[in-house]
């Protein structure tokens, strides 16, 4: 594929939620002349997979400056009529334990909101030109030199552009290409999911709340809630004590699992969450990895990682949709900010240098912060000899010391960017003082120099 001059090539891996929402808000956020966007995806067909996906606050306002405004309606969301984002319960009492609240969230529609994720999918690839995703091409590798980016794709064929930016999910080739050695740890729980339709459990499951519920165990969690369009899930958990290694062999992303298992699994928590799993048809099993914070976002000025190849948390706190709308966001802010500022400036590597590192000073250290908290939960597990009063002890401590979130499910990419973009101008302020100060010495001196000339005169 050949990159004529006049257009601003960019290549996108992955057509997840970040990789499309990227292309939205360089579309549309960012305003791009001659914007030529291409998105590389393995799958040969893009399917309604996956199980559910939740929204919080920030990613639904993200989604309506992004102009997906489909996907606020409550057709394709489901949002609780109480309003409250996350209630948990205990798991044999069902006794309400702990609740989070909105804040600050006086639209409805931007309310914490779950979705099958092919519906969130489908609701983003309406806004996406169908001619730009090139379907069934799995990236091998990716690089980048001083005037351009590649891809290399499994079949042979490679791709050329501008930028390139890695939206290719938590096991990203690009991220891989050019930090070889990162790894993922897995954190030690499978979760087992399952969607169906809502008709299977209405009416026949006892106490059954209308909103979505977490109910909390010592060791493991249940979650069950309605999605939009008459969809509903459950998600379990168990503890696979096995290496990253031997579990990245023996269990695939979205497996098939065993329902029984689910079944004997919760078989002593409340009547409601027994009845639950009796009537899942079904699970798909998702082993959880999470990687550390990476040291830098950018690679080689031309290339940069969009949502979960750029955090690798393992969708904790159900964030991955929502930052990766996020980062989309403010990565269309810092193109337009560099691309549509009054000079115009040509697409040098220094601007787009410019523009990928106002990205990630935006977005790195929200993400970082998340990723400490994850990782800090892990170390914290439960010892596997503690008795049951023990781990019901710890399970009253961790409801006492649940981090709050709210500086995640409410945080405001734009007010984080404008701050970015505060800061680096007055950094820039001493430079300009102090390039003010030289020139008037240098002035000074010339000047003076004349002065001197012109006596000899
Ligand atoms: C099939 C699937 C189902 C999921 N289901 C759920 C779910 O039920 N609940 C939930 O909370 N999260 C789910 N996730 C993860 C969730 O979508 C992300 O955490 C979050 O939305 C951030 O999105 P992302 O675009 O960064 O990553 P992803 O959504 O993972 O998207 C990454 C994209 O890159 C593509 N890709 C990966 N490797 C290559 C390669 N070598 N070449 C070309 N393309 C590649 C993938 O096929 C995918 O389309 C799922 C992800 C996938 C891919």
């Amino acid at each position: 594929m050949v990159v004529k001059d006049d257009t601003f090539r960019v290549l996108i891996a992955g057509a997840g939620i970040a990789g499309l929402a990227t292309s939205i808000s360089l579309r549309r956020i960012s305003d791009l002349a001659n914007l030529d966007v291409h998105i590389y995806e393995q799958a040969p067909e893009l399917l309604e997979i996956g199980a559910s996906i939740a929204l919080s606050p920030n990613g639904m306002r993200t989604l309506e400056k992004l102009g997906v405004n489909n996907a606020l309606t409550d057709e394709v969301g489901y949002r609780g009529p109480s309003g409250i984002p996350q209630i948990f319960r205990h798991w044999k009492t069902n006794q309400v334990i702990s609740v989070d609240t909105h804040n600050d969230v006086p639209d409805p529609r931007h309310h914490t909101t779950r979705f099958h994720r092919g519906h969130l999918h489908a609701a983003l690839l309406e806004h996406v030109p169908r001619e730009s995703i090139h379907l069934g091409k799995k990236i091998k590798r990716a690089e980048a030199s001083q005037d351009r980016v590649s891809l290399h794709f499994e079949d042979g064929s490679s791709a050329h552009g501008h930028i390139l930016i890695g939206a290719d999910g938590i096991r990203s080739p690009v991220r891989q290409s050019f930090i070889p050695d990162y790894k993922l740890r897995f954190s030690g729980k499978v979760f087992m999911r399952s969607t169906f339709d809502v008709s299977l459990i209405e009416g026949k499951v006892p106490d059954l709340p209308i909103d979505a519920m977490h109910w909390w165990g010592p060791r493991d969690n249940f979650f069950a809630s309605r999605l939009g369009k008459g969809q509903y899930t459950t998600v379990g958990a168990y503890d696979d004590p096995r290496t990253a290694e031997e579990v990245e062999q023996s269990i695939a992303w979205d497996q098939k699992g065993n329902v029984e298992f689910l079944r004997e699994r919760y078989k002593d928590w409340n009547p409601t969450i027994r009845a639950l799993t009796q009537l899942t048809p079904s699970t798909n099993l998702y082993p959880n990895f999470a990687g550390d914070a990476l040291s830098t976002w950018v690679f080689g000025s031309r290339v940069t990682l969009i949502g979960d190849a750029a955090h690798a948390h393992g969708g904790s706190f159900a964030a991955g949709g929502s930052l990766a709308l996020d980062d989309s966001l403010a990565l269309g802010l810092a193109f337009k900010h560099v691309f549509n500022s009054p000079s115009r400036p040509s697409l040098s590597s220094d601007s787009i240098n410019k523009a990928l590192v106002l990205y990630s000073k935006t977005r790195q250290p929200h993400t970082a912060r998340l990723l400490r908290i994850i990782h800090n939960q892990i170390k914290k597990r439960a010892p596997e000899d503690a008795t049951f009063e023990e781990e019901d002890a710890t399970l009253v401590a961790r409801m006492k010391t649940r981090p709050n979130t709210e500086w995640l499910s409410e945080h405001d990419v734009e007010t984080a960017f404008a701050a970015v973009i505060n800061q680096s101008t007055s950094e820039r302020y001493p430079e300009q003082a102090s390039a003010v100060k030289e020139e008037s010495k240098q002035g000074k001196a010339v000047d003076e120099n004349i002065r001197l000339q012109g006596s000899k005169i």
